[in-house]
């Protein structure tokens, strides 16, 4: 028997949660991101779910290719654009859209050979210093693209640094608007956390990009939960617990012997560890919930194994569930957020960090 660990991907909730992202932007057309294989739940898995998206937009052309596998002929976004010439080959074949954020992807399309012409998306750097032409170098390069025979339509994009927290989008999106004002062509600028923090009406666009959104978690957490945001779990994370200790006071658990008991006490040892994903850094008292009853982690986390308190659930031992984040048999939640939060990291990570050796099942 493998071992009693499992994720299950929420087909229905991806669909609610595209749904609910598109609802802070009706007139816009929606891109679900579904970079890093569809935000670690798996490309394949989270098709069905996202249907109703307009487009999907990821950055390896690996993972282009299995979206055109599944069937989908509508638009699909490299958002990082091509990294060599012959990669421009698979955007003709598979119809591509893709970035042009440098000068080196203008000079490739200059020498790809084709006959139909490509949609692009030209990324202006509007503060993050990441991808785009800086403001003062976009209509040269728009003008350049604009003149070449491989190009057809050129849309307008930029990402956002803030848009989770108290800078926000009004300086980035303000220079954007500046840039791109007299220009023909479609407009994309909103990320998750632009898209349900801040007004449609003044980011205007004609296509928006929410990823984390679309996965069930709150870009803007703690500020907000993703229950704030309507926001459901696409993805849950829930073992067995395969044994159980008997503490008295002064035993201690785990690598380190981090935890002490003070009382006599239950625990249960729980097949997840650091190897499925679980982050090692979360510490003593880290949320999971017991056959749906809230508790929480004691001691180091092992590279195979966790252990939580079951002292108030004397109902809880041999063979429990326990969901280590998303949603338990009796529909509590325990938000991916809050375990992050934990790990002083972000759900984006935890997710992208399911291990290879975690079975997989997808439920309606
Ligand atoms: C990842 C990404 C997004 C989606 O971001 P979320 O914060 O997950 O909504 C949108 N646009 C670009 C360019 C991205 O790289």
């Amino acid at each position: 028997m493998p071992r009693p660990i499992q994720a299950t991907i929420h087909t229905q909730a991806l669909a609610h949660n595209l749904n609910a992202a598109r609802r802070h932007a009706p007139d816009a057309r929606v891109w679900a991101v579904v970079k890093a294989n569809a935000y670690g739940h798996g490309i394949e898995r989270v098709f069905d779910g996202l249907r109703a998206a307009d487009g999907f937009a990821l950055l390896d052309l690996a993972e282009a290719q299995r979206v055109r596998a599944l069937g989908w002929r509508g638009p699909v976004l490299l958002l990082e654009g091509v990294f060599e010439l012959r990669d421009l080959e698979l955007c003709s074949r598979l119809d591509l859209w893709h970035t042009v954020h440098c000068e080196a992807q203008i000079d490739m399309l200059a020498a790809h050979k084709t006959n139909v012409p490509q949609r692009v998306f030209l990324k202006l750097n509007t503060g993050m210093n990441r991808l785009g032409f800086a403001p003062g170098q976009y209509r040269s390069a728009w003008t350049r693209l604009n003149a070449l025979p491989q190009v057809d339509e050129i849309s307008h994009m930029t990402h956002f640094s803030d848009a989770d927290g108290p800078p926000g989008v009004a300086h980035q999106m303000a220079l954007f608007d500046a840039t791109t004002r007299d220009l023909p062509g479609e407009r994309t600028v909103s990320n998750s956390a632009a898209l349900l923090r801040h007004d449609s009406a003044l980011l205007a666009s004609d296509w928006v990009r929410p990823g984390i959104a679309v996965y069930g978690s709150a870009p803007d957490f703690p500020a907000h939960s993703a229950a704030h945001w309507g926001l459901q779990p696409t993805m849950t994370l829930e073992a067995k617990i395969i044994a159980v200790q008997h503490l008295q006071p002064g035993d201690r658990v785990g690598y380190g012997s981090r935890f002490c008991a003070e009382a006599p006490m239950r625990i249960g040892v729980v097949a997840c560890g650091y190897a499925d994903g679980y982050p090692r850094i979360c510490p003593t008292g880290t949320p999971v919930l017991v056959d749906g009853q809230p508790s929480r982690t004691l001691g180091r986390v092992s590279m195979d194994m966790l252990s939580v308190d079951l002292s108030a659930l004397p109902e809880a031992g041999h063979g429990s569930t326990v969901t280590l984040w998303g949603r338990a048999h009796n529909g509590a939640v325990l938000p991916i957020d809050t375990v992050a939060a934990q790990a002083g990291t972000l759900a984006y990570e935890l997710l992208c960090a399911l291990a290879p050796r975690v079975p997989v099942v997808t439920e309606a």
